[in-house]
């Protein structure tokens, strides 16, 4: 059997060549198992070896597969759930503390980048635009709250006549600006994290599911794959919408949505810079929302059209190009290369749902959308909290997160009708 594929993408395309890792086989101990290879997962096994720990990552396909190595690639600014929502979840402080964890986690990207001299195309930028005039007055807002309460100097409210120049659209009635916020090719910043978690002693096996874990009396966990286990003191869960069956409770609490993105052929520099003049990542306000960006070898990148259903039967990359000509309409004579999608781990409330299993087991999921830049830093904390410094990781652990209704049978109906019901929204 040969190595797993990527899903076909324009990331896949593009990747950097990576090392072969053969999947486990035989008995292994560590202090630390990590399942899982997307951000999350490398971030943590990263940061525990640098502290010394020794790690074992388990990842099913390869490093990367998961939505890290297909996303818009967009690292943001804050949390999904919003301030105002965290506040009323976990009070004022704990919805600070978040807050700055959320701004950290921009610099810790920029920082691992630098540091481990990853290859994938970091931009600074980032435009989220109104569609409508509440939109309009809900930035507005956010801009004044964020500057104002949070003391965050680097967002700003650019007015229509503005971005007119720099997006070449008629869409948006106006933008709120981040200069802290970027983009980056994901699979690349991923395998850049795996490569840097190796350089630190992290052991890696792909085409290795982790199948069942037992946490021992003796506070050991043992970890099975189909041709061998682990031995850790911690496990650490990073396996998103994946993990399934491995983790029942965790699995109620997420929603995996699907998401799609198109990758247009190479437009050459002066045509791509005409579509986004600085760069910026770019991502509208709608419940349903479309997002976009430029690519290094001057693709436009657009994504969108959620799918709740989870019904394969629409055309994905027809409707996904079509939301694009939406937006740009001058590009209707340009082909599409690439069309991909995958899945989002969103939660009830929107805020990322970090905690434990058991003393030692330890679990990051929920990002909501929100998860490149997030995950990184989820990973550190994780690492903090295994070496004795828990107070940032409990933050997190103590956000409160419900089961989406009715279990695996009935959670995607409710969602199609919670989701008709925004999609209504976005029309008003
Ligand atoms: C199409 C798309 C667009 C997105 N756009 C953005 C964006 O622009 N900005 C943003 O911030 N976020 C975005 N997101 C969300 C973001 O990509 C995720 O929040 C983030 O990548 C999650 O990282 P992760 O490490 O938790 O999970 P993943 O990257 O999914 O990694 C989980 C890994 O665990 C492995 N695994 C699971 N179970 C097991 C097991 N039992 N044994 C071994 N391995 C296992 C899987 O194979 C997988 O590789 C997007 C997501 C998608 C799908």
């Amino acid at each position: 059997m040969g190595r797993p594929a990527y899903v076909d993408s324009y990331y896949a395309a593009s990747a950097l060549a990576a090392p072969g890792r053969r999947p486990l086989e035989g008995s292994v101990d560590c202090d630390v198992c990590v399942v899982g290879g997307g951000i999350a997962g490398c971030s943590a096994a990263l940061h525990l070896a640098e502290r010394g720990l020794s790690v074992v990552l388990l990842e099913e396909y390869r490093v990367g597969w998961g939505a890290s190595g297909r996303s818009g690639g967009q690292a943001l600014f804050g949390v999904a759930a919003g301030q105002a929502k965290l506040t009323r979840l976990i009070g004022a402080d704990g919805a600070r503390a978040v807050w700055e964890v959320s701004v950290e986690a921009l610099a810790l990207l920029r920082s691992l980048i630098e540091r481990f001299r990853i290859d994938c195309d970091w931009v600074n930028g980032y435009l989220l635009t109104a569609v409508k005039p509440r939109h309009e007055r809900e930035l507005q807002a956010e801009i004044a709250e964020l500057r104002e309460t949070c003391g965050y100097e680097s967002v700003r409210y650019v007015p229509r006549a503005e971005l007119a120049t720099l997006l070449a659209t008629e869409r948006y009635l106006g933008a709120l600006y981040d200069g802290n916020s970027g983009h980056l090719h994901p699979l690349n910043y991923t395998l850049g994290l795996a490569a840097a978690a190796e350089s630190c002693g992290v052991r890696i096996f792909e085409g290795s599911r982790a199948t069942s874990f037992s946490p021992a009396a003796s506070a050991r966990v043992r970890i099975a794959t189909a041709a061998g286990e682990v031995h850790a003191r911690h496990l650490v869960l990073c396996g998103n919408v994946y993990l399934g069956a491995l983790a029942p409770a965790l699995a109620a609490k997420i929603m995996g949505v699907a998401t799609y993105i198109v990758a247009t052929e190479p437009l050459g520099a002066e045509r791509a810079r005409a579509l986004i003049t600085n760069n910026a990542a770019t991502c509208d306000m709608n419940w349903v929302l479309d997002y976009f960006r430029r690519s290094a070898d001057h693709r436009l990148l657009f994504g969108g059209r959620v799918n709740y259903s989870g019904l394969r039967s629409f055309d994905a990359p027809a409707a996904t190009r079509a939301r694009m000509l939406r937006v740009f309409p001058q590009l209707e004579d340009v082909r599409i290369d690439y069309a991909w999608g995958g899945e989002v781990d969103i939660t009830l409330n929107r805020a990322p749902h970090f905690g434990r299993l058991a003393p030692n087991v330890y679990f990051l999921q929920g990002f909501s959308g929100h998860g490149i830049a997030l995950t990184g830093i989820a990973g550190k904390l994780v690492a903090e909290s295994i070496a004795g410094t828990a107070s940032r990781f409990d933050v997190f652990a103590r956000i409160p997160h419900g089961s989406f209704p009715g279990g695996a049978a009935l959670r995607r109906p409710a969602l199609v009708l919670a989701m008709l019901y925004y999609r209504l929204k976005d029309l008003l």
